[in-house]
């Protein structure tokens, strides 16, 4: 019996969010005192045996090219055979873009019970029981999986990436790859450095800043905490910023450990994307503003007045001012 993880990766690196993804499923294995596997379709630069040190014994590989993109039925197709020849009892993925793709496929194949956007270890000491959120964020749920195969899809951000000693064996699978289904004609780069729903810190600016020519002190504030940058909607609705960055109900959830909310009102469709949030910083010059009841910090005064200041003392606590 295992605990089998699913490992996504992009231009040939592991992604952040399987790294948590990976700690989630050795810690779950751990504690059911089973296997933890992990399985990678595609190719990848890392060095896979070192993914050993975040607890998995052994990596499935089918290393085949055109795996190297999303084709969400192949992945579930090998994923499931896979399951099936290593004994899975559940599966382990990331709430991304390529694990909401997956993971309802793999559920039903599977027939397996499927709880999406877990925020923690599984409760095993009577049944199996997952946390969740719901109603964007402003409840939790626990919900009981009873079937004999289980998928839990991890929220980024909510489980620390653990790391050890270890390597892994590495497993090459002889699975025959069908020809893709789905062909990728052409690809547009997110823009930004850092993907959103990978960031830890997020930057992020409202209808408060006035115009996009004044994203300049944002985008080095966001550049000195090596943080990715958002908006309101707003914001990309009147092409300020880039659609990718626009947060919320209708744009993107996202869960980082700081979030930086400038002129930004905190509508509750807004809310809706961010109140994951492990710490939210507010600076409005609206004392009214319903952002500051969310706050955990909040400055009360002119963004243009307190973003340089804010640059500067970051510039001064890392030693470049
Ligand atoms: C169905 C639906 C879905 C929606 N989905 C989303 C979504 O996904 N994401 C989203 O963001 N919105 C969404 N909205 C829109 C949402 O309701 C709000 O209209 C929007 O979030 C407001 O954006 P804002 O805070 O940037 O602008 P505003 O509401 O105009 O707020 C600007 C804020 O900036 C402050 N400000 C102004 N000047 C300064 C200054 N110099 N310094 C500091 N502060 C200043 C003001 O006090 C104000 O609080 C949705 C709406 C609907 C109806």
């Amino acid at each position: 019996m295992s605990v089998l993880i699913f490992i996504d990766h992009s231009e040939g690196k592991i992604k952040k969010t399987s790294l948590e993804a990976l700690s989630y499923g050795a810690a779950l294995a751990k504690q059911t005192d089973v296997s933890a596997e992990g399985v990678l379709l595609g190719t990848v630069s890392d060095e896979l045996s070192s993914v050993g040190k975040y607890g998995v014994q052994k990596i499935h590989c089918v290393s085949h090219e055109s795996l190297n993109k999303l084709d969400a039925e192949q992945y579930i197709s090998i994923i499931s055979t896979i399951a099936g020849s290593c004994g899975a009892t559940v599966i382990i993925l990331s709430h991304t873009n390529t694990g909401r793709a997956i993971a309802p496929g793999l559920s039903a194949k599977l027939k397996a019970g499927l709880v999406t956007g877990a925020t923690a270890l599984p409760d095993t000491s009577a049944g199996f029981l997952v946390k969740k959120n719901v109603f964007s964020g402003k409840a939790f749920c626990t919900v009981s999986i009873k079937s004999a195969i289980k998928i839990i899809s991890l929220n980024p951000n909510v489980y620390q990436v653990k790391s050890g000693e270890g390597s892994a064996e590495i497993i090459q699978e002889n699975i025959p790859v069908n020809p893709a289904l789905v062909t990728i004609k052409s690809e547009t780069k997110a823009s930004g450095e850092i993907p959103l729903t990978e960031a830890e810190i997020v930057v992020s600016g409202g209808r408060g800043m006035k115009g996009p020519e004044n994203w300049g002190p944002l985008e080095e504030l966001a550049k000195l905490l090596h943080a990715a940058t958002a908006c309101s909607r707003p914001v990309a609705d009147a092409g300020w910023r880039p659609h990718n960055e626009h947060v919320g109900q209708t744009g993107i959830a996202i869960a980082p450990n700081l979030y930086i909310a400038i002129g930004i009102s905190g509508a509750i469709q807004h809310l809706a994307g961010v109140n994951r949030s492990k710490v939210i910083v507010v600076i409005n010059k609206d004392p009214e503003a319903p952002f500051f009841k969310s706050a955990d910090y909040g400055i009360v005064g002119d963004a243009f007045e307190i973003l340089p200041k804010l640059i500067l003392a970051v510039k001064k606590l890392k030693g470049v001012a």
